[in-house]
């Protein structure tokens, strides 16, 4: 099958409708898109390459899925729509079981947010997925992450730390533990598109936790040269790592990453009326701490103690491995 032949079979889909679809998309040198006046493009770029970001050998439809899911987390964190993405696929061999489980996935979820594939690029090598995906903002607007302010509330949504587990157990290294809730967030991890657009108007500074809350909460911190004080009892767990042993759990929590949650502060005077807003969502929030003016990040356990935690997530040149 040529380059052609699997662009044409897998990924082209000129019968779909889409409610902004593109002014060209795939088939020609370059794909046309056009910007509504008053808005401007938002746009972001992740690649999953693998055995660094997921195991030899996985189920492609899970991470055709993934692969987008990781993209459309990015757009939310911004709180833009999203509309269109491209596909840079590099693939060892032509494979059509393969490519149809994976493209099912894909399109599972552009779906589920009709979004639509626009282009991309189709090459021979070690297996790599990556994805350009594009989202809408009214002009002027997106949350960053240098938003935060002294005396912001800090939160999450979902839980915490299920990925991390769910890791653990995919890879076959903890073959004792089975939690179907964690496996599911690890493989097909949800975007919150839903919650960062409701977030726009409130939210003061936001991010998408890929590596862990400590090294991105951190990242907010930076940006806005504040400090914050989480606390450990707030922090949302699923059960099965709720009943682990409480320093476990913490570290997947903190530091193992790949949830795909947001983390975002709220200024004082909006929580309220945020609040009622997400209330309406299926997708849970939980307050965790707030915005202080001393830096670094903070942890208060139950029992009131406060002690430093420094930034661990995944870093690909750090000079460790921090997962849990
Ligand atoms: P060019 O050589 O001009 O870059 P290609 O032959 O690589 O074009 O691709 C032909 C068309 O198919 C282009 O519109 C490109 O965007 C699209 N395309 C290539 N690979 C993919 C892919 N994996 N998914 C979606 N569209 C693709
Ligand atoms: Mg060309």
């Amino acid at each position: 099958m040529s380059e052609f032949n699997i662009i044409q079979e897998y990924f082209n889909r000129p019968e779909r409708r889409y409610a902004v679809p593109a002014v060209l998309g795939i088939g020609d040198d370059c794909a046309l898109l056009d910007v509504p006046a008053g808005q401007q493009l938002a746009v972001t770029n992740d690649t999953l390459v693998e055995a660094v970001h997921f195991l030899p050998g996985s189920e492609p439809e899970a991470l055709g899925y993934k692969c987008l899911a990781v993209n459309l987390s990015d757009l939310a964190a911004m709180g833009a729509r999203p509309l269109w993405f491209g596909l840079s696929l590099t693939l060892p061999a032509c494979d059509s079981d393969w490519l149809a489980s994976f493209s099912r996935g894909l399109f599972q979820l552009a779906d589920q947010y009709d979004v639509q594939l626009i282009g991309g690029d189709t090459t021979r090598g070690p297996l790599s997925i990556g994805i350009t995906a594009m989202g809408l903002l009214p002009q002027g607007q997106g949350i960053q992450r240098k938003g935060a302010a002294v005396g912001d509330s800090i939160y999450v949504s979902g839980h915490l730390g299920s990925a991390g587990l769910g890791l653990k157990m995919a890879s076959g290294e903890w073959n004792k533990v089975d939690s179907s809730a964690a496996l599911t967030r690890f493989l097909r991890p949800e975007p919150r598109v839903d919650l960062g657009l409701a977030l726009l108007p409130f939210a003061s500074a936001c991010i998408d936790l890929s590596d862990g809350l400590s090294s991105d909460l951190n990242h907010i911190l930076t940006a806005s040269v504040v400090g914050a004080t989480i606390h450990a009892a707030e922090i949302p767990m699923i059960p099965d790592l709720q009943s682990m042993p409480q320093d476990v759990a913490e570290r997947f929590a903190l530091s193992a990453g790949d949830d795909y949650e947001l983390c975002f502060t709220v200024p004082l005077d909006r929580e309220s009326d945020c609040l009622a807003v997400l209330t309406e969502l299926a997708c849970p929030v939980k307050r965790i701490g707030q915005i202080e003016s001393e830096p670094g990040l903070r942890l208060q356990r139950a029992d009131g103690s406060v002690g430093g935690i420094s930034p661990s997530g995944f870093d690909h040149f750090g000079e460790t491995y921090h997962g849990a």
